[in-house]
């Protein structure tokens, strides 16, 4: 007898169902042309308009810079659109290289390793070092990309209350045997806030852990030449012997970056599975990833012009009374509570012109519902303003949702 077995395109529509009813589908939006931090976007309708960038990660605009562009081409020229193979059999390319020597010397550790992305990255820093009798344990707010890190490779993870590097240490003395990696964000990358690095060093410290900072959205923008979180913290490699540079968020590219120790990273390099069985990343991506980071480490002014932006916003936006957190990095978001009122109030500032993607479960907990606004080094100080008024507009007219008591009435 054939055994009856669920249909999984029936449960994908019934899902689907469950998401409409929740206000939780999720579209894309196709970008047809990109100028500076405006982009002309087309909807699902055909429909097409300018809208003014508020919730990308370029936040020193160096994505459309011309040399980073430029070294993308050139090098392209050279070297071709791929690289033709994995960096462990005949993939690896001198870009590459030095691409990997230029990060491991602005970040002043001994050794890198690139990756083809973030996301990847974070698969093999926890595949490739813990095992089932070994312990990770994470910040609650952590990338997703973290969190299934350590599920895959099989390990015990353990999380802590957001920033709460005590419950990091309780955590770690439940699981007093076998080896434990305490991760987190830099930078959390949908609340700003930045992670308690030198209290989670000292706790690991003390209890024999590794650190590993996955620093996504602090390097490049914080820390002495925008080496990061970690440096701004005054921390080394031997108190975070691993830390995560993404090459797609202020860097304006794409790729990952591992920089610290080098017997870790030599490791990794030879038994990541997510390392070794993958197609190294083009050579002129790469190469415009060098011509990036040598900006980002040269041109001060951008780090300056973007803090400056995120004083402007937080000033104006807190006379205005909308609801801010306590962020102090270019990711600033607003709470909006329920999935319909993020959606309602991004739709609004839409129409103004603008382009804040409404955040909503589950990259966030339920009923933190947010507008994500992201400031960028190539924004004016009028785009901010005028973004405030706008954001200010959908509030007034987007009221919040009444509370719902926690008990229910009888
Ligand atoms: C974006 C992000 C990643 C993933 O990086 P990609 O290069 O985009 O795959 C990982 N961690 C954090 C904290 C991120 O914000």
């Amino acid at each position: 007898m054939a055994p009856e077995r669920p249909d999984l395109r029936v449960r994908a529509r019934e899902a689907r169902d469950a998401r409409t009813q929740a206000q939780a589908r999720r579209v894309r939006r196709t970008v047809l042309r990109r100028d500076g931090m405006r982009s002309e976007v087309q909807d699902a309708d055909g429909r097409s308009r300018w809208l003014l960038n508020f919730c990308g990660n370029d936040y020193l605009g160096l994505a459309s810079h011309f040399k980073v562009s430029g070294a993308l081409q050139d090098a392209a020229a050279l070297h071709g659109a791929g690289s033709g193979g994995s960096h462990l059999v005949s993939g690896h390319h001198a870009l590459h290289e030095a691409l990997e020597r230029e990060i491991a010397d602005w970040l002043q550790v001994p050794a890198a390793l690139l990756f083809g992305n973030g996301f990847t990255a974070n698969l093999a820093v926890v595949q490739g070092l813990l095992g089932e009798s070994d312990a990770c344990v994470q910040d609650r707010l952590n990338h997703a990309s973290l969190i299934d890190a350590a599920r895959l490779s099989g390990c015990r993870l353990r999380r802590y209350p957001h920033g709460d590097a005590q419950g990091a240490l309780r955590q770690l003395r439940t699981l007093p045997d076998g080896a434990a990696l305490v991760a987190t964000d830099g930078v959390f990358s949908m609340d700003g806030d930045v992670a308690p690095l030198r209290e989670l060093s000292i706790i690991c410290r003390v209890q024999q852990a590794l650190l590993y900072v996955d620093d996504a959205h602090g390097v490049g923008v914080l820390g002495p030449d925008g080496r990061g979180s970690v440096a701004e913290a005054r921390l080394d490699v031997a108190a975070v012997p691993l830390q995560l540079v993404t090459l797609g968020k202020a860097l304006g590219g794409c790729g990952a970056v591992l920089a610290g120790d080098a017997d870790l990273i030599g490791h990794l390099a030879e038994t990541a599975r997510p390392y070794v069985y993958t197609t190294a990343l083009p050579p002129a991506v790469a190469g415009a990833a060098l011509a990036a980071v040598r900006i980002a480490r040269q041109e001060h002014w951008r780090r300056e012009r973007v803090a400056a932006l995120v004083q402007r916003f937080r000033a104006r936006a807190a006379k205005r009374g909308l609801d801010l957190m306590s962020s102090d990095t270019p990711i600033q978001p607003l709470r909006c509570g329920d999935n319909a009122r993020a959606l309602a109030m991004s739709r609004a500032v839409d129409a103004a012109g603008f382009w804040v993607a409404a955040i909503r479960p589950p990259t966030v907990p339920e009923g933190q519902a947010r507008l994500r606004v992201t400031l960028s080094a190539a924004h004016a100080d009028a785009d901010v303003d005028a973004l405030v008024d706008a954001i200010a507009a959908a509030r007034d007219v987007h009221a919040p949702a009444q509370d719902s008591p926690a008990v229910p009435a009888p």
